[in-house]
């Protein structure tokens, strides 16, 4: 059986010092298809050695060079994104068609990466003092670390190494080890793109790795995504050392439908954005939040659209497929079973019928939901939606801002003041207004508020940008020397 291993300084590279393996599963089959080498420190501590050094010539690589090798990523990565999407299908399990959407909203970033000598452009002051200059730059930080959950293998590292790259810094990513064959694609396509070997580098493994890269004094920056717990401690324990650390975490998303909402099109959202890539979206719709008076004919059309989704392999294009591997298939069950006991109506049961083979569950649709039930308290990350019922929009919008989590929301409406009052007044980092899953696209920047978020910087557009370069403000004077004088006061600018 063939062993995954990490990509440092431009080539594949096997460790002796790696002693443990990881299974790589394909989920809709439940057959073991590889194993995946989890790097020991010292493995993570030479890909992060081979950044380093790959530094100081990349910062200086010029805009035009590192540009041209952007756009080159770009051409290779259309042409052979079906590739990437069908790896991405074996590993993670989402529909083919759905992995190729991954695979597009990351090469968005890119595109967004190429325009980087535009981005970088600073400021000049002419004449602020007596012939005195200022003009401020932004410069690369050195070595960047990204490390990426399982449920987009291509698109969140792509939320952050094309704008890392382009910046002029280097990179060592750790994905996940459910699905890590997409991150050594990637770097393959790099190095095809003409990138200096040792700017993009990816090392696999699991805590031992996460660890060597936040104990590491050469790493500058921690882009991190993944579940809260994980987000906070990598929070904590980078920017305790000083790094930069941006640490994405997981969400609890509602969808609030009011009463003049089109109710067909609520109820079609509701199914794409809950049950989409079965439920394992950051960005999916876990909770519906119910205005009485259109709740009965709401619930009844979502269930009627969920009856008709065909659940299997991803690669045959059914409407979805399974979950990742079996434990999270089995935690999510257990949130099912916890629901119906805790007195939730249970109006689609996915536990029954499911595939033979595979780590599969159906759809499940739950109503009558109350805020203290785990079905509500808790993110499933899985094909679960639940339907919470309110009086009217206040009660809605405070029962969504006294979530814990901030990543994703949106209302459905047709009334145009509610839409912007809602807007304005929930306290969640990206909202859609009759769109449900509101990902913002690659100029703009994507980051929740409260617990999906630690740090104040969201992934790409200008906030990329900036997490990933360091200003500098230079002030100078073009004077013969011999006619400036003492002067020990601070410097005015009169
Ligand atoms: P995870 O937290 O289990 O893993 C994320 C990364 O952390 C992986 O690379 C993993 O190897 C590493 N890791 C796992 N356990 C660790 C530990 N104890 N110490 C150090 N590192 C550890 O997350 P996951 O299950 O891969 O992904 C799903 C989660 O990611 C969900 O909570 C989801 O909401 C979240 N997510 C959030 C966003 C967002 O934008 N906010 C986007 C995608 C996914």
């Amino acid at each position: 059986m063939a062993t995954l291993s990490h990509w440092i300084n431009g080539q594949t590279v096997t460790a002796d010092t790696d002693t443990r393996l990881g299974d790589i599963t394909n989920p809709a089959t439940g057959v073991v298809s590889g194993q995946v080498a989890l790097g020991s420190k010292a493995t993570v501590e030479s890909a992060i050695a081979a950044a380093s050094a790959a530094f100081p010539a990349w910062r200086d690589t010029s805009l035009s060079r590192r540009t041209s090798i952007l756009f080159s990523f770009r051409e290779l990565l259309n042409a052979r994104k079906q590739e990437l999407a069908e790896i991405i299908t074996a590993e993670h399990g989402k529909v083919l068609s759905d992995a190729l959407g991954e695979v597009a909203r990351g090469q968005e970033v890119v595109e967004f990466a190429c325009a980087i000598a535009g981005h970088l452009r600073g400021g000049h002051t002419e004449n602020a003092s007596t012939k005195l200059d200022v003009h401020s730059l932004r410069q690369p930080i050195g070595v960047a670390a990204i490390i990426s959950p399982f449920n987009f293998p291509a698109m969140v590292p792509m939320w952050f190494f094309p704008v890392a790259i382009a910046t002029g810094n280097t990179v060592v990513l750790k994905p996940s080890e459910k699905d890590p064959s997409a991150a050594n694609w990637l770097a393959e396509l790099w190095k095809e793109a003409g990138l200096p070997d040792g700017v993009f580098n990816v090392v696999h493994g699991d805590k031992e790795a996460v660890d060597t890269i936040l104990e590491s004094p050469e790493v500058a920056s921690v882009s991190f995504v993944g579940s809260t717990p994980i987000a906070k401690y990598v929070y904590e324990n980078g920017t305790a050392v000083g790094k930069r650390v941006q640490a994405l975490g997981g969400a609890k998303n509602h969808m609030l439908v009011l009463p003049d909402a089109d109710l067909d099109l609520a109820a079609d959202a509701a199914v794409n954005a809950g049950y989409g890539a079965a439920g394992e979206r950051c960005m999916a719709i876990s909770v519906v939040v119910a205005v009485d008076s259109v709740a009965d004919e709401l619930v009844a059309k979502i269930a009627e659209r969920t009856k008709t989704l065909r659940v299997g392999d991803g690669a045959t294009e059914p409407d979805m497929g399974p979950l990742v591997t079996a434990a999270h298939r089995d935690k999510v069950a257990g949130y099912i079973d916890a629901g119906a006991e805790a007195g939730a109506t249970v109006v689609l049961d996915g536990r029954e019928n499911t595939p033979a083979d595979g780590f599969f569950l159906n759809p499940t649709l739950f109503d009558d939901v109350t805020t203290d039930m785990s079905i509500y308290t808790d993110e499933i990350f899985g094909p679960v939606l639940c339907v919470v019922r309110v009086p009217g929009y206040d009660e809605g919008l405070d029962l969504i801002n006294a979530n814990p989590y901030g990543n994703g929301t949106a209302i459905f409406t047709n009334d145009g003041g509610a839409a912007r009052r809602y807007e304005n007044e929930v306290e969640v980092g990206m909202v859609g207004i009759n769109v449900p899953i509101p990902v913002p696209v690659g100029y703009y920047s994507f980051g929740g508020w409260k617990n999906s978020l630690f740090g104040d910087t969201h992934a790409y557009g200008d906030e990329g940008v900036h997490f990933f370069t360091r200003g500098k403000v230079v002030t100078s004077r073009w004077l013969d020397p011999s006619h400036g004088g003492l002067n020990l006061g601070f410097p005015t600018n009169d």
